[in-house]
């Protein structure tokens, strides 16, 4: 990360930047940091407007569509009177060596953890003429993967396309869709471990869409096209994830698209993973939509407790001289229910904090620890939202939330929506009164009381706030 320094900068900005790259690093990994966010370097910081450049108009769209908020935001925090943040492109100049000695690292590292039939695609620097993808990792087997409702027809899919010797045309794609953190990359790495094991004579690629898109766009713009096909045509298996990153109005993704549909035509057996369903795919294609929904679709959703809890108990049983407590496995599953990814970060943190601390992990220092993390995944209700579902709940309009109109039938859901917003938010009595409409925060008060009351004795009123808070929740 050193290559950043040009004469014209103090320390006090090429400091701030390092510590915004590093962040940026952690914030979306240390893929898309090596694809796209070394490449971004800081040109110059004035009080209202810091200039950055990258080295080609490729990455410039590209670092302004998917990184661009994130890179500002943490610039104002470094100065807060920054408004402004432009792109630049700089002249091609090729990275120090420092940098290309860590890539150098990562390529030897790949290759090792690889077996030999399944291909990694290297491609490293925009001047190396290597490949290089993300390597498969070793835990993400099938033997590893617990079912439950939420996952069992994306599992058997993925085995069904994993066991079959040959492409049936009927499994062509396989689709697998959901949010983060919930297993595509788990079950996409078990199909390539599983044909590699019993399959060997078949060539399986896996690749992130990412890079699979960096590749193909170097490709083009070198006029190497021709190269990258044939690369792609000795492959029998290529998994492709997350392809949500690829959709777009760029002509580049259209061109994407037809070497896709190419493979396709080869009778290749592809999989694929994107964290909506074809069907919510905008900006691509309708061919290309419709034919990602030709063959297998399988949505991932979110999981039950069990399932959390077996998963814990599979993690568990992983590791080696480790012992969790049963009620602390019981904690996790039941707190940490956005995704697989916490629900295992928040695990092995717990573990690390007591080897490191050299105690036994118990119940009360798994609260202490992970109270940050609790706090920041409690979903945060805000007085908009109240009104809307309220309004919706009981089919009046979102503008009688903050009217005067006292009649009944607007007033006591407008009275019921307070009394949530008391509830749900930290809110005060005033703040909540003026988002209604400016109202007094005695109105509300009194609001309140009625509400409270009503709860005591009318099983509808009760009824109604109990609806919409679950579906607040
Ligand atoms: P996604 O690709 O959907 O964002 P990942 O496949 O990366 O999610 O999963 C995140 C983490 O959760 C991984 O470490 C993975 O092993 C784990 N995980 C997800 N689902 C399961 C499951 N059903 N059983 C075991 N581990 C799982
Ligand atoms: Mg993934």
């Amino acid at each position: 990360m050193s290559h950043i320094a040009t004469a014209n900068q103090t320390s006090d900005e090429q400091q701030s930047w390092q510590r915004i790259l590093l962040q940026l690093k952690k914030e979306f990994g240390a893929e898309n940091y090596t694809n796209w966010l070394r490449h971004i370097q800081l040109v110059k910081v004035t009080k209202s407007e810091v200039t950055m450049s990258v080295p080609t108009r490729f990455i410039r769209e590209w670092v302004n569509t998917h990184y661009k908020n994130t890179v500002l935001k943490l610039w104002k925090s470094e100065y807060n009177t920054l408004i402004h943040m432009d792109i630049i492109v700089r002249s091609a100049k090729p990275l120090p060596p420092a940098d290309q000695e860590a890539e150098r690292a990562h390529v030897v590292e790949a290759k090792h953890k690889n077996n030999e039939n399944i291909t990694v695609l290297h491609f490293q620097d925009e001047n190396a003429p290597t490949n290089l993808s993300s390597p498969l990792d070793r835990r993400f087997t099938f033997e590893n993967f617990v079912t439950g409702s939420a996952n069992k027809l994306a599992h058997a899919c993925a085995k069904s396309v994993a066991n079959s010797a040959e492409v049936v045309p009927g499994n062509n794609p396989l689709y697998l869709y959901g949010g983060v953190g919930l297993g595509k990359t788990h079950l996409m790495h078990a199909i390539a471990h599983q044909i590699r094991k019993n399959q060997p004579g078949r060539h399986v690629v896996y690749l992130s869409a990412e890079r699979f898109m960096y590749q193909f766009v170097k490709a083009l713009r070198e006029k190497n096209i021709m190269e990258f096909k044939d690369n792609f045509r000795s492959i029998d298996v290529l998994l492709l994830d997350d392809i949500q990153f690829i959709c777009g109005k760029d002509s580049t993704q259209e061109e994407f698209f037809h070497t896709f549909n190419a493979l396709f035509d080869d009778h290749k057996q592809l999989v694929i993973s994107c964290d909506r369903s074809p069907s919510d795919l905008s900006d691509i294609d309708d061919r290309i939509r419709s034919r990602l929904g030709w063959g297998l679709v399988a949505d991932i959703g979110t999981s039950s407790y069990d399932l959390r809890l077996g998963i814990v108990q599979s993690k568990v049983k992983q590791m080696k001289n480790v012992t969790v407590p049963t009620n602390v496995q019981t904690f996790l599953a039941t707190k940490i229910n956005s995704n697989i990814r916490e629900l295992e970060g928040a695990l092995n943190k717990v573990v690390a904090h007591s080897t490191l601390i050299d105690k036994p992990i118990t119940l009360e220092n798994t609260q202490h620890l992970l109270a940050d993390l609790l706090r920041a995944s409690e979903k945060i209700i805000t007085i908009d939202e109240i009104q809307k579902k309220v309004a919706q709940h009981f089919s009046i309009k979102l503008s009688d939330m903050t009217s005067q109109r006292r009649l009944r039938s607007v007033a006591r859901p407008r009275q019921i929506a307070m009394y949530l917003c008391k509830q749900l938010t930290t809110r005060s009595l005033s703040e909540i009164g003026r988002k209604f409409g400016g109202k007094d925060h005695t109105t509300v008060m009194h609001a309140l009381k009625r509400i409270e009351s009503l709860l005591l004795n009318d099983n509808d009123v009760k009824e109604d706030v109990d609806r919409i808070t679950r579906i607040l929740n």
